[in-house]
């Protein structure tokens, strides 16, 4: 028996994914959707969570995917995923049309460009398709007035199967709402034949008359509320990722002295310094400004002065156990994701996606 080898990933930072929450949250997403379908959102990585990990944990829940890239798609296919896929960006190129055919999946067609490479396909070639009405968000999509000449147009090319009516809700979180969108939608939704697939998370948790066919979920599966008025627990939702990792050096700092780049903090009493393996080249907040909330040894503290590359600073002072080696929160389990990217001027999203890869992870949760 040759010794074990010595861990080489011994500094402290750990992400770790909690599947049995990603399953729970798909669950309380499809418990909003009704009779309605959803396709688990799982772009950019699965927003950090790891597309692969997160495609498995919900591979037999799952109604159907949606995503981004085409490589992506197809390593799914190449995973066993058998449900529907749906390219949320649709087509880039003409050849990406066979490709389609060939696994099965289905790109938005949000453009007259993307149109005029489904009519350049090969014969023989045969895929179910989106179509995307621009109904108000002005990113992507045909316009309400144009869709029955352009649905009339998809339903002669030979290579378009059928049509997924599909929008996007600009302001499903706020207090505009989805009226104005919805309002131009309605009809064209009642002269279509088809499946229509319109709520993302929030419009899926507030606007249940937006539930058609599928719903689009994403942020929820993650465990971020969508809302700045309601937590994502009293959603019923659980955190899937928890950023942690440990303090590695304390510092007794004097009143009068500075702490981190800039000296952004000068402490006004005798501060008792912890100094956190965990910086935004991990992927935490850079704009988190002092005060943040953080946990240590389970108790919440806030962060002191700027975030460097590597490290972040926080307040032991009322903490007098911890010390080198106790164990830090940076956003999860324990203290909320949406409430640490609120005080960093940002979003649950965005914290997510911003992982790094030199982040280890660890799976919990999975069979
Ligand atoms: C990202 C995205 C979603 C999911 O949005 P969430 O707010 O994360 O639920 C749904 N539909 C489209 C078109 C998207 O781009």
């Amino acid at each position: 028996m040759s010794h074990s080898k010595p861990s080489l990933i011994s500094r402290p930072i750990r992400a770790r994914i909690d599947l049995a929450a990603l399953r729970h949250n798909y669950l309380v997403a499809r418990r909003h959707a009704g009779a309605a379908r959803a396709f688990a959102v799982v772009k950019a990585d699965a927003y950090g969570h790891g597309l692969l990990r997160t495609v498995r944990a919900l591979r037999d829940l799952a109604d159907g995917f949606a995503l981004l890239d085409l490589a992506d798609a197809v390593a799914l296919r190449d995973a066993g995923i058998t449900q529907p896929i749906v390219l949320l960006e649709g087509i880039f190129a003409t050849g990406d049309v066979a490709v389609c055919a060939e696994y099965g999946l289905r790109p938005a067609i949000h453009c007259a460009e993307q149109i005029a490479m489904l009519r350049a396909a090969p014969p023989g070639v045969r895929l179910a398709v989106g179509l995307k009405v621009n109904s108000g968000m002005n990113r992507l999509g045909f316009r309400p007035a144009v869709v029955p000449a352009v649905l009339a147009e998809l339903r002669t090319l030979p290579a378009v199967e059928s049509v997924l009516l599909m929008s996007h809700f600009a302001d499903a979180d706020g207090p505009r709402g989805v009226d104005e969108q919805y309002r131009r939608l309605a009809p064209l939704i009642a002269d279509f034949a088809g499946e229509v697939s319109l709520a993302n998370s929030a419009a899926l948790l507030r606007h249940a008359h937006t539930v058609h066919d599928w719903v689009r979920p994403g942020l929820v599966l993650y465990g971020g509320s969508p809302f700045a008025d309601e937590s994502a627990e009293s959603l019923g939702l659980l955190p899937v990722m928890t950023l942690g990792s440990r303090i590695i050096a304390v510092q007794e700092v004097a009143a009068g002295e500075r702490v981190g780049y800039g000296g952004l903090f000068t402490a006004t009493q005798p501060t008792r310094v912890g100094v956190v393996a965990c910086g935004y080249g991990d992927g935490y907040p850079r704009h988190a400004p002092g005060g943040t909330p953080i946990l240590v040894d389970g108790r919440r503290t806030q962060t002191i002065g700027r975030v460097s590359m590597d490290m972040l600073a926080c307040d032991l002072s009322e903490l007098p156990g911890a010390g080198v080696g106790s164990p830090v929160t940076l956003f999860g389990e324990g203290l909320s994701a949406d409430e640490v990217a609120a005080a960093a001027g940002t979003l649950s999203y965005e914290m997510f996606c911003a992982l790094t890869k030199r982040v280890p992870v660890i799976e919990t949760g999975g069979d």
